[in-house]
């Protein structure tokens, strides 16, 4: 079966598949749904030392990760004409959104740069034409754990991971809303109830209901998901 490819270019290879091991993933990846191969950017290091970092170039704090040796990685993962976009987790980057994420589903794969220190060379960007991408407006250590979270995204969408194929399309952000919220039993809990229409057995009347609750809370939340998108 020719499931999702993910190959993630890492000095750190054991923090893969962590969490992507169990649950969900865990599962559809022992089903064969997707793979992950963790490469050790050290091992294309060529000097005795197998250094992977140097000084920056104009000075200042810190270590930036070399061209050269992450090319040698890259070309070895993904060589001419390997189809799989080539990522590059960093701040820098455009913000995941759940239409990108979609993408990446639908096609082959990804190969998923993870920086560490001050981050990569800027020549490797462009050589190799990375697509940087950003979880958040906030610095991690190193990109493994935006990599986690990008493929964590992307999983759940393939074809058969998910039970229930409808709960995708009702998620947050599909319709460009936040999703309503939700209650199960107990019928009432420390003295709350549940709203009664969601009791009443009318389709129609909760459908109606969870879109005002989801026009409301993404109002009151995420304005900004309410404005016209601008690609
Ligand atoms: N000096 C950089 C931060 C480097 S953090 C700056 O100020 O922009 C080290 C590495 O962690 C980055 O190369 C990137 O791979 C990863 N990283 C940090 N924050 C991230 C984020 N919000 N999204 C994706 N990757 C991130």
């Amino acid at each position: 079966m020719s499931g999702f490819r993910a190959t993630v270019l890492t000095l750190y290879p054991e923090m893969f598949p962590g969490a992507l091991g169990v649950s969900l993933a865990g599962r559809a990846m022992q089903a064969g749904s997707w793979s992950l191969d963790a490469v050790q950017i050290r091992d294309f290091a060529t000097d005795r030392h197998r250094t992977v970092d140097d000084t920056p170039a104009g000075g200042g704090a810190g270590m930036v990760m070399r061209a050269d040796v992450l090319a040698r990685a890259i070309d070895h993962a993904a060589p001419a004409g390997d189809a799989r976009p080539k990522l590059l987790m960093s701040p820098r980057g455009k913000p995941l959104t759940q239409a990108r994420v979609r993408e990446l589903a639908d096609g082959p794969g990804a190969v998923i740069l993870c920086g560490r220190f001050e981050g990569v060379d800027q020549r490797l960007i462009e050589a190799r034409q990375l697509e940087e991408v950003s979880i958040g407006d906030y610095i991690l250590s190193g990109g493994e754990p935006a990599a986690l979270v990008l493929l964590d995204a992307v999983v759940r969408l393939l074809p058969g991971v998910m039970g229930n194929e409808e709960s995708g399309v009702q998620e947050s952000f599909e319709n460009g809303l936040l999703e309503h919220p939700h209650y199960t039993r107990p019928a009432e809990f420390e003295g709350r109830t549940i709203p009664e229409i969601l009791t009443s057995g009318n389709h129609a009347r909760i459908a109606a209901w969870r879109h005002a609750e989801s026009e409301r809370l993404t109002a009151e939340r995420r304005p900004d998901l309410l404005q016209p998108v601008t690609k």
